[in-house]
């Protein structure tokens, strides 16, 4: 049996080495390293992937947040709802531009931003809401969206984690994540489902006049050259990433089944057993296998471990070979960066329960059949 590993880039590299190398040495080749034709091509073939207006590429998810609410014009003071059960990314961004975070609790089902939490959270100050597509599948959009409109909120979609994945509304029509909100965000971090050779991000909107103010925010705050019409930043994707991602994009589907394969099986293992909860798709959508749905793109692939030793599970797993993460160990609002005085622990129930019960399985797109059933079956023997 090949070694089992998190995440197995090597293995995918392989498989399209050819394409990559040459694409890369065409950059160097060329010297076009800064806003070169690979970048603009990636655009359009994302932009065309998504179905989306517009796609601006930048350095890394965090930007991506970051000008996305930039953009958008929120102002300190301003509040901005998001998940309790996330990377601090989302919050972090939130902060550094004075806003107020405000942190909610999150679904027990699906692991995504609570509906009825979001409600309760709105003031006057709220102007936004970030749900987080947590390990590759949608938050709950069409009540989101409800809300918002009723509200007159923004919607950032942080999408960092679910790329490729359809959300699926309950009238049937289907969306691909990070097009339904005003804007959204991505992450092409080499671990994320749509991976570059180092960092890279993106901002998706289909509204032109905050596409346009972004465009300029991302470079300076120019829209007209050493003009600077309102405080920007640096944040650009490379060419040698483009080159890389446009290289991948072609495969993003596949890689996405071969993911929702994995955890199909995963799921077929540990289906009813009395001490394993396993994830779930959005519901709204009618194929019986995650493969037919595509409403979980599978990032990780992450279990709920019920009245047994979780941390007990991970030393277990680990010593027999087999690598797992707890995503994420702390809720943001008992960070010490990220403590507020209004937050009350009783909001928080759900967040609470599910830092001390999850464990996230061995997820990437090499995984094969012999290391999936070796997997299951020390989980098993462990649990019971
Ligand atoms: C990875 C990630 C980010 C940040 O992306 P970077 O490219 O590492 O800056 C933001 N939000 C979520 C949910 C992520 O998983």
């Amino acid at each position: 049996m090949k070694k089992i590993q998190m995440v197995d880039l090597k293995g995918q590299y392989e498989n399209i080495k050819e394409r990559v190398n040459s694409s890369i040495l065409n950059v160097i080749e060329t010297t076009t390293f800064i806003n070169g034709p690979e970048v603009h091509e990636f655009q359009k073939e994302l932009e065309e992937y998504l179905d989306v207006k517009h796609v601006i590429p930048c350095a890394n998810g965090t930007d991506a947040l970051q000008i996305a609410m930039m953009g958008l014009g929120l102002e300190p003071g301003d509040e901005v709802i998001t998940a309790d059960f996330t990377f601090a990314a989302t919050v972090e961004v939130i902060a550094l531009l004075q806003l107020t975070p405000v942190l909610v609790d999150v679904d027990s089902i699906n692991f995504n931003i609570d509906v009825e939490a979001i409600k309760k959270a709105i003031t006057p100050k709220t102007k936004a809401i970030v749900p987080v597509h947590l390990f590759g599948l949608a938050a709950n959009m069409d009540e989101i969206m409800e809300i918002a409109e009723e509200h007159n909120l923004y919607v950032i979609e942080d999408n960092a984690q679910g790329i490729g994945a359809d959300y699926t509304s309950k009238d049937g029509t289907k969306k691909k994540t990070g097009t339904i909100g005003h804007v959204a965000s991505t992450s092409f971090f080499p671990s994320k489902n749509l991976g570059c050779y180092g960092d890279g991000g993106a901002i998706f909107t289909n509204d032109d006049d905050l596409a346009h103010q972004i465009r300029g925010i991302v470079n300076h705050g120019m829209y007209e050259r050493y003009h600077h019409d309102v405080v920007g930043v640096n944040s650009r994707l490379d060419s040698i990433q483009a080159a890389v991602l446009r290289a991948k994009l072609p495969h993003l589907d596949a890689y996405n089944t071969a993911r929702q394969r994995a955890a199909q099986k995963y799921t077929d293992a540990f289906k009813d057993h009395k001490h394993i909860i396993t994830p779930t798709g959005c519901g709204n959508c009618s194929g019986t296998t995650f493969e037919a749905c595509n409403c979980h793109v599978f990032h990780q692939y992450t279990l709920r471990i019920i009245n047994a030793d979780r941390d007990a599970l991970v030393s277990y797993l680990f010593e027999n070979g087999i690598p797992s993460g707890v995503y994420y160990p702390i809720p943001l609002h008992l960070q010490k960066a990220y403590k507020d005085e209004r937050y009350n622990e009783a909001d928080f129930a759900v967040t609470n329960q599910l830092v001390k019960e999850v464990i996230s399985l061995p997820m990437h797109t090499e995984l094969d059949d012999e290391q999936i059933d070796y997997i299951t079956k020390t989980v098993i023997e462990f649990i019971g």
